[in-house]
């Protein structure tokens, strides 16, 4: 049984995502953005809140995790770090499995935005929660880990199938997309450019992305080793445009 993935915008730029395991109905919440948000949505569509499944610590991700838990019940599971903003009842690190209900995610290790961000990967249904690790057309800022961390994350990414639906924890793609035709001229990188700008002017979300789609056009992706990587890095962290 597949699982229903409902993706709502928080804040001013964040999305927040609630994913039910169809088979037994138990929902789980990636990330905490916003809690009146999320528990409207929940309210809406009537799931029961199992899990609350945190990437990283910041605020944008874990300041939530309070509220929800104490309207919900739901067992909060993130890394070590969170413990900086929120309690957690289980901490995890990659290589550990969560379960939902029938549904199986495997924790990938992803530091370098934070040291210690984690990524939720369902294979079954080809889902990924990736907090703010790989971004439609970017990556997250290098807040605390190297460049060489970043890096290998992206490529524990990079190794899932093509197909799998990618969901960012924010809507910076057209931002993005402004930063990587600056540093390339592929066709179709340009392409996919002109979609993301119509469906923005649209108010459309470009939320989820795939594993193919960004390794055949993100700059950080098309980087190619790490030290490319680092210089594309620092040229997004200083672009205007
Ligand atoms: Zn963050
Ligand atoms: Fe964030």
């Amino acid at each position: 049984m597949p699982v229903t993935v409902h993706q709502f915008p928080c804040l001013s730029d964040n999305y927040g995502f609630l994913v039910r395991d169809d088979e037994t109905g138990l929902a789980a919440c990636i990330d905490t953005p916003e809690a009146g948000a999320i528990l409207r949505e929940l309210d809406k569509l009537g799931w029961n809140l199992a899990l609350i499944l945190n990437t990283h610590w910041h605020p944008d991700h874990a300041g939530g995790n309070a509220e929800i838990k104490a309207a919900t019940g739901a067992q909060v599971v993130g890394p070590a770090e969170v413990t900086r903003i929120s309690p957690i009842d289980r901490e995890v690190k990659g290589g550990d499995e969560v379960l939902l209900g029938a549904t199986r995610f495997q924790v990938l290790e992803s530091g370098g935005h934070t040291l210690g961000h984690v990524a939720y990967y369902d294979a079954a249904d080809g889902v990924a929660f990736v907090g703010d690790t790989l971004f439609a057309l970017g990556c997250g800022r290098l807040f605390e880990g190297t460049a060489e961390q970043m890096w290998a994350s992206l490529q524990r990414l990079a190794a899932l199938p093509d197909d799998t639906r990618v969901y960012c924890a924010h809507e910076y793609t057209a931002s993005n997309a402004r930063f990587a035709l600056s540093v390339d001229a592929d066709p179709a990188l340009k392409a996919r450019a002109d979609a993301i700008f119509a469906a923005r002017e649209r108010g459309e979300p470009t939320v989820p992305t795939t594993i193919g789609l960004e390794k055949a056009t993100n700059p950080f992706l098309r980087a190619g080793n790490a030290e490319a990587f680092a210089a594309v890095r620092q040229a997004k962290d200083v672009f205007k445009g």
